[in-house]
């Protein structure tokens, strides 16, 4: 008998309240939409083999294959700031780890494989459209560079599953460096079972931050580490135009990865307010706010690790905000690094931040695209001729002519070859995002049987910072009919 995978589980062995041990549930027809192959590969599984109708009925949760100890993770959240102690995987089912050919251990999750214990009204089951959502923006994060959970395969379950209308069942493989969450903490915090949340941050440290293990404050060093890697990715998700659009504590990955895509989605026209979810009403994840929430996130998690810090309650807050204070300064510094590359700047001048911040408040002003801006920056810092494309992108051409003088000043004050500068400009600016339009038509399509611009989509997203010629409509913005302002979780 081969082994179809590798597995290789370490999230069973923690004690029992961490998990309730579910089989995912078999669907009726099972049928692959998408095989990431590449990633397969990398996880050690036989891409053929998963092809193969018993992979697909892997893939589907129909068949458990060999050494899965198929689970559903424990944990609770704030939603929207309300807590709940107990939310828990309600509609995804991890089937067990692997360890992958860079010696990386990744979870393997089904998402939408049937109920669990913590379904609560839920039917555990996922509709085609968000599975599609997920699919093909985790993977354009991956391709731009953003850590991020990843998408193996996409099925379709033959069966319908009813939200506001019947729609066609799916189910995910997400890829994780692991599913654990703020809200896991929060989890055994909120039942005072500071045993178990011992033994979570043991589990974590050993997993995503060994090296706070070797620290004289472990625990510390693991709240720090969480907090550089938020900060971090905050930061890249504004530098892409990317809102994740629910921010929940169950949200909110400790090995800093994003994860749980629901109504994300990126912003065509720059405007720090933008908000695409219909359930955000107040604009709590809007664009602009996503580092505040960010530390709002990271300060739940800071107080629940406070009984590990130390005895005494009060030296345990001093040590967290101690830590949660270096939030704003790591990423300001992760963001201003990024505006810098982002305008072709190699060296470092206090004015920057107020030159990025110029272009910025004229591109919300005169309703400029955030992708095209940055995209068109390159060739304009290579040859001012190609300043009358970028001038097209404001309203008032103007405000562009502006902000470019004293941006050439800058850029005359380093010594790379333009070359040289085209070249880094073109490798963080990208020409392609998901864009909100092209992501629903994928869906749209797919609804009806042709999953076509979904492969197509996929496709010219894997390679985002290279110009793609002959799928250059994929750059375009919308046209005003094709505008998709709001986003729904679907679940
Ligand atoms: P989300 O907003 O997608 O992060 O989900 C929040 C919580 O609701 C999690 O505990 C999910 O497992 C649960 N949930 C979402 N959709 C479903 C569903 N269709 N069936 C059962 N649980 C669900
Ligand atoms: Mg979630």
């Amino acid at each position: 008998m081969t082994i179809q995978f590798p597995f290789d589980n370490s999230y069973a062995t923690l004690p029992a309240n961490f998990f309730a041990r579910v089989a995912p549930t078999p669907v009726v027809a099972p049928k692959l939409i998408r095989l990431n192959r590449p990633l397969a590969s990398q996880l050690g599984i036989d891409p053929d083999w998963l092809a193969s109708p018993e992979g697909v009925e892997v893939l589907a949760g129909t068949r458990v294959p060999d050494g899965a100890d198929p689970l559903a993770m424990a944990y609770a959240g704030h939603q929207f700031g309300n807590f709940t102690a107990q939310l828990g995987d309600g509609r995804a089912i991890l089937l067990g780890e692997v360890v992958d050919r860079d010696g990386v251990r990744r979870d393997i999750q089904l998402k939408g494989s049937g109920p669990t214990p913590f379904s609560r009204r839920g039917d555990g089951r996922a509709a085609l459209g968000p599975v599609i959502r997920e699919y093909v923006v985790s993977e354009a994060m991956f391709a731009l560079g953003i850590p991020t959970t990843r998408s193996l395969a996409a099925v379709i379950t033959g069966e319908r599953v009813q939200r506001e209308t019947m729609l066609p069942g799916a189910v995910l493989t997400r890829i994780a460096a692991s599913h654990i969450r703020v809200g896991t903490f929060q989890f055994f915090a909120a039942r005072q079972d500071f045993t178990a949340l011992k033994h979570l941050a043991d589990h974590v440290i050993n997993r995503h931050y060994p090296d706070a293990a070797q620290t004289e404050h472990p625990y510390r060093a693991l709240l720090d580490g969480v907090i550089a890697r938020q900060a971090q990715l905050v930061a890249r998700w504004l530098l892409v135009g990317f809102i994740h659009g629910v921010m929940n504590t169950d949200n909110s990955s400790v090995s800093g990865e994003t994860i749980d895509y629901g109504p994300c989605a990126f912003m065509d026209d720059y405007d720090p307010k933008t908000v695409f979810s219909s359930i955000d009403e107040l604009g709590r994840y809007a664009y602009a706010n996503q580092p505040r929430i960010t530390l709002w996130n990271l300060t739940r998690f800071a107080e629940t690790l406070l009984p590990l810090f130390a005895d005494d309650e009060k030296a345990a807050i001093e040590i967290a905000q101690a830590s949660l204070a270096e939030f704003s300064g790591l990423f300001d510094k992760a963001y201003q690094a990024g505006l810098r590359q982002k305008l072709g700047l190699f060296t470092s001048q206090p004015d920057d931040a107020a030159l990025a911040q110029d272009l910025l408040a004229a591109m919300a002003a005169n309703q400029a695209d955030f992708t095209l801006t940055f995209r068109g920056l390159g060739a304009a810092a290579l040859d001012p001729a190609n300043d009358e494309a970028m001038r097209a992108l404001f309203i008032d051409p103007a405000a562009y002519d502006a902000w470019a003088g004293p941006w050439r000043a800058r850029l005359a004050m380093e010594t790379e070859t333009p070359a040289a500068r085209f070249a880094a400009m073109q490798a963080v600016n990208p020409a392609f995002i998901p864009r909100n339009h092209r992501v629903e038509a994928a869906i749209q399509a797919a609804m009806a049987g042709d999953y076509a611009p979904f492969e197509e989509l996929v496709t010219v997203l894997a390679t985002p910072f290279e110009d793609q010629p002959e799928r250059a409509d994929y750059a375009d913005p919308p046209l005003l009919h094709q505008r998709v302002l709001k986003t729904y979780c679907g679940t």
